[in-house]
């Protein structure tokens, strides 16, 4: 029964909850049983809550009572370690934060809980959401569920294998440069970022203002769209949210699931999004998909995107620049960490000590790297050009939206890689982002789903979509029909065929039998 429960979709145990045939304490004992199972491996959560049996207990209570509940009532979702939390740390996998308490709920905690959904815990991530593997992270590495070997990928590793270790069926992540859909792609998870303001970012740890953004970790499509319902809309709080009313997500990608077809669909292939660098299973899983759609009623067009060469390197400037800024506040007078040096010192060399042992070295890089680019001196060579290219980057979004609907490519260049392969050169760690980076740049919404596993490896590929700004909900419709399709040809779920998955299913048949 609790292997059973895990081992369904958010929208599955939807229903369960509410036909009453499951509750929400049963579920979530599942889970936390699931967590203390498996997480001394896999490593996803940095924090388990204690109050999450109390959260479904009052949710149960809610349903008894006759109340009209949210479809995710009850339904247990863990959070990425970035968002504010005022009853659970909020590190951002950083020392410098380590045990710090926020005084209140970013917006979108404050929307799960609205929704009477369950707090779980609080995911790994790498140190400020700084990195493609969660090894920057100052409380060591989320392995990766399909082989331990293997990075989870990042930031928000811990979010996309929670969800893909089956410890919890949904996630919150952040995504400034693909830190949502690069560790979907190499987990086999579904992981949307949503358009610039469509979520709110009141609370969540900034990284790079104008360029994060927060969105749903799971592993289908719909649960995907079902959590966005929840945490997406317009937040007072944050001045850039969008302030329109969103269609339903859930609606979206129920159509998406019905339609079976993608009749007058035009996708559009970027062609800067593949070939050279991308690993040869992940380019072969992609001509599948595109052969797929085209036999599925999309009409495929090819689109060019010639400044999405330079996004990486535009992205590394501004991305350094802002992030310098955000991270000024850590000045060990407000909160967090502070260290004093032998013998005291100036206000000036506490902070420089207090940093000093708080921050990690990718960060340090970083913050260096922004100071520079923003310098006096520099800020034009610098700065200035980066944000000349951001302008092309729109462009090309633009222009190649005018020949298609949506854009596809594939959402990261290669499979999981190994420990330590990357992470002694950060320029091979931020080639892992080619494909992501271009859509946070500009602000519109990219949805990351499985599209099989490689050949050479045996390991997922990640295949994106990406819509122009507001058009999220074509993303989950086509995502959605798109995922139906794939999964016909696999039969059943991609996470259904990793060692976790089929040993969950192993445990349920052993268990079938004995009964
Ligand atoms: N890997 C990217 C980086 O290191 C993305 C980070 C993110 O999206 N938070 O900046």
């Amino acid at each position: 029964m609790a292997e059973e429960l895990v081992a369904l979709s958010a929208a599955e145990l939807s229903e369960k909850l509410q036909s009453k045939e499951v509750s929400s304490v049963e579920v979530t004992q599942a889970h936390l049983d699931r967590i203390a199972e498996v997480d001394s491996q896999v490593h996803a959560f940095l924090h388990v809550s204690a109050d999450a049996l109390k959260a479904a207990g009052e949710a149960d209570g809610a349903r008894k009572l006759g109340a009209k509940l949210n479809p995710l009532a009850g339904v247990p979702v863990a959070i990425k370690d970035v968002l504010c939390t005022s009853d659970m740390p909020s590190t951002a996998g950083s020392r410098i934060l380590e045990g710090w308490i926020p005084p209140y709920d970013a917006t979108v905690v404050a929307r799960l809980r609205k929704a009477r959904m369950v707090p779980i815990g609080k995911t790994n991530m790498d140190e400020f959401a700084m990195g493609s593997s969660t090894e920057h992270s100052a409380y060591g590495s989320t392995r990766n569920p399909w082989d331990f070997e293997r990075i989870p990928g990042g930031s928000g590793g811990g979010s996309a294998a929670a969800v893909a270790a089956f410890e919890v069926p949904l996630a919150l992540g952040s995504d400034t440069g693909g830190s949502i859909r690069q560790p979907a792609a190499v987990t086999g998870t579904v992981g949307m970022k949503p358009t610039y303001g469509g979520v709110s970012r009141y609370g969540a740890i900034a990284l790079a203002s104008s360029l994060d953004q927060i969105g749903p970790v799971a592993r289908t499509v719909l649960d995907a769209a079902l959590l966005h319902d929840v945490i997406g809309g317009h937040d007072p709080r944050d001045s850039t949210s969008l302030t329109e009313d969103w269609p339903s997500f859930a609606e979206a990608a129920k159509a998406g699931i019905a339609a079976g077809s993608l009749k007058g669909v035009r996708l559009g292939v970027v062609r800067e999004l593949g070939g050279e660098g991308f690993q040869t299973g992940v380019s072969a899983r992609f001509q599948e998909v595109i052969e797929l759609a085209s036999k599925a009623g999309a009409e495929i067009v090819e689109v060019s995107a010639p400044s999405f060469s330079y996004a990486i390197a535009a992205y590394y400037l501004i991305l350094p620049a802002e992030a310098s800024s955000n991270l000024a506040k850590f000045d060990s007078v407000r909160f967090g960490l502070r260290v004093n040096p032998p013998g005291g010192g100036t206000v000036e060399q506490v902070m420089a000590a207090t940093r000093e042992a708080g921050f990690g070295p990718e960060v340090k890089r970083r913050i260096i790297l922004g100071t520079y680019a923003l310098s006096a001196g520099y800020y034009d060579a610098y700065y200035g050009s980066a944000q000349k290219v951001r302008t092309l980057v729109q462009r090309d979004f633009a222009s190649a939206f005018e020949k298609a609907d949506l854009l596809i490519s594939p959402s990261a260049p290669t499979t999981a890689f190994k420990f330590g392969e990357k992470l002694e050169d950060p320029l091979a760690m931020y080639l892992n982002d080619v494909a992501t980076i271009p859509a946070n740049l500009a602000g519109v919404p990219g949805l990351g789903l499985p599209m099989g596993l490689a050949a050479e490896d045996g390991l997922p590929a990640g295949l994106q979509l990406m819509a122009p700004a507001r058009q999220d909900a074509k993303l989950y419709s086509v995502g959605a029909t798109l995922e139906t399709l794939l999964e016909a040809n696999w039969g059943g779920s991609l996470l259904a065929r990793s060692p976790m998955g089929k040993a969950l299913r192993a445990t349920e048949s052993e268990k079938g039998a004995q009964s």
